[in-house]
């Protein structure tokens, strides 16, 4: 079996807008690095044309397209790790659809690479997202580095490139909710970073709303460090052991002045604390079992109707139908049977 030298991957979640200006600009620009590759799409359950257009897009370049068409939302990191377990580069780049990462920039990553560097994480030379979005990624990257070890100066950018040895490891992981980049941080021997151009979304709307943007930085907390939990157990004996002190204290003041009964809602706002305190850990807890639960119940990850790609052997000259898909005026081989990833 060939392997391209490189494996763009790039999850699509209702895209029609841009499609076509990604394709105009990411086909030359890849022709031009003068290396073999190939493109891997992930539909991931869009609701409007986009599928309609990646297949469009695959019978234009069999030769270096394929898609894989999942059978619902199942979210962007899982449309990468399909993705993933699809590529056959010896590197992998990932990329947004929606042309926030300039294609023409993956020649610095690759560059990158040469030096000796298994991972090349990006930093954005100059942010296009709503300023909410800066000030809130800022503050969760600080929080992320203390807590994970993980060191990603721009956590937020998917703008990346592995070895093939990383992708490997991840798609040996079955991890049901991760964040990508930081999972392969953490197999990386000899990460990098370096500085990427960044636009405004082209067309379309961001898919990340603040709520599912905590729900991500949940997952990246929890799913890489159990400093939480940690932390947790050191200020329920910090706590505990002040109470000690305070009761003490009242003990002596009951001994020295006689009984009191003033204070009242002093004790209930310490109590109110407390138990704010109880529940947040509570909250913690069921984090960690959430995930827990999830990764037990063995489901699958994600559903794939359907890919699309053309045999290897067969590119450039005749191509075979696998599976007796119907079609046969198409040089190219679809798939349609309904399979389950990862069971
Ligand atoms: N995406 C996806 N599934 C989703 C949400 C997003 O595959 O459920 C894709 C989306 O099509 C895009 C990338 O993930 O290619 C990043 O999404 P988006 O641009 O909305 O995120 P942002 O740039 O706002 O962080
Ligand atoms: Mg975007």
């Amino acid at each position: 079996m060939s392997t391209p030298q490189l494996s763009v991957v790039i999850p699509v979640y209702n895209e029609q807008e841009v499609l076509q200006a990604l394709f105009d600009r990411l086909y030359p620009a890849l022709d031009k690095l003068g290396i073999s590759y190939e493109i891997v799409f992930i539909n991931d359950g869009s609701r409007d044309r986009s599928a309609a257009i990646l297949r469009e897009q695959f019978q234009k370049r069999p030769d270096v397209t394929r898609v894989i068409l999942f059978d619902g939302n199942f979210g962007q990191h899982m449309a990468i790790m399909a993705g993933f377990e699809q590529s056959r580069g010896q590197r992998v780049v990932t990329l947004d659809a929606d042309l926030q990462n300039p294609p023409e920039d993956i020649h610095l990553l690759l560059a990158r690479m040469d030096e000796g560097f298994d991972y090349i994480g990006s930093i954005r030379r100059q942010r296009n997202d709503s300023w909410w979005r800066d000030i809130a990624s800022r503050a969760v990257n600080n929080l992320r580095e203390r807590t994970t070890r993980i060191k990603m100066t721009d956590q937020g950018c998917m703008f990346r490139a592995y070895d093939r040895r990383i992708i490997n490891a991840i798609n040996q992981s079955r991890e049901v909710s991760t964040f990508i980049p930081a999972l392969a941080y953490t197999y990386a021997r000899n990460p990098a970073e370096v500085v990427v151009g960044h636009e405004e979304r082209a067309a379309g709307e961001s898919k990340y709303s603040l709520y599912s943007l905590i729900r991500l930085n949940f997952d990246l907390m929890t799913g890489f460090s159990l400093v939480p939990l940690q932390l947790f157990s050191m200020l329920g004996m910090l706590i505990a052991l002040g109470s000690a002190a305070f009761f003490v204290f009242l003990l002596v003041r009951r001994l020295m002045i006689g009984p009191e009964a003033e204070g009242l809602f002093t004790l209930f706002a310490l109590m109110f604390f407390l138990i704010g305190i109880a529940l947040f850990g509570i909250g913690l807890l069921g984090e960690y079992i959430g995930r827990i639960y999830q990764q037990v119940r063995h489901r699958p990850r994600y559903l794939v109707e359907a890919v699309l790609e053309s045999r290897i052997e067969d590119r450039g000259s005749r191509i075979e139908l696998k599976n007796g898909a119907a079609d046969s005026s198409q040089s190219s081989n679809i798939n349609p049977e309904k399979t389950t990833a990862n069971p």
